[in-house]
């Protein structure tokens, strides 16, 4: 992912958070808000053992250490609101932070960069809606749909360009 003013994401992402929740009548509690700025904290995707670690190194005011089941619930939460986004391929999270959809459950297609792990994320809506579509032709009831891209992000293979030509230049290759 280029450079890019992350606060504007962070700022994004809780405004939808608190939205949604109203919308679909849930309670963003302390602890639901402190996963999602976790996972807000740059566009990478954390596992929840390492959430719950971040977590128990400061846990909130007035509440005891969180436990895994906590996190687990709080992940579920915020994936069923659409607020994040499941890595199946490594079983981690991350932060959505594209424009909701009217409808926020949308299909999240992510680009994952095997270098760095920066997950980016851009909405499949009119491909998911030929899934369903295509689904509904044999009955078949879809519960989730997931696509996951590997690959190297433009980023990487910049600097991937470069170091390469350093070491050419290093042992006097020329390409
Ligand atoms: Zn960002
Ligand atoms: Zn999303
Ligand atoms: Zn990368």
């Amino acid at each position: 992912m280029d450079s890019h003013n992350h606060n504007q994401c962070i700022t994004k992402c809780l405004q939808d958070a608190h939205h949604i929740a109203v919308q679909a009548g849930k309670k963003l509690t302390p602890q639901r808000l402190q996963v999602l700025q976790i996972l807000l904290n740059d566009h990478r995707a954390v596992g929840a053992y390492d959430i719950l670690a971040i977590m128990q190194r400061k846990p909130l005011e007035d509440r005891t250490k969180p436990q895994p089941p906590t996190v687990y619930r709080a992940l579920e939460f915020l994936l069923e609101l659409g607020l994040i986004h499941k890595v199946e391929s490594q079983n981690s999270y991350y932060a959505c932070t594209i424009d909701k959809p009217e409808n926020r459950q949308h299909v999240a297609q992510a680009f994952i960069c095997n270098l760095c792990g920066i997950v980016e994320e851009k909405a499949a809506l009119a491909g998911a809606q030929g899934l369903y579509k295509k689904a509904d032709g044999f009955g078949f009831k879809i519960d989730r749909v997931i696509m996951e891209c590997r690959g190297t992000c433009a980023v990487c293979q910049t600097e991937q360009r470069q170091t390469g030509q350093r070491a050419n230049t290093a042992t006097g290759v020329n390409i």
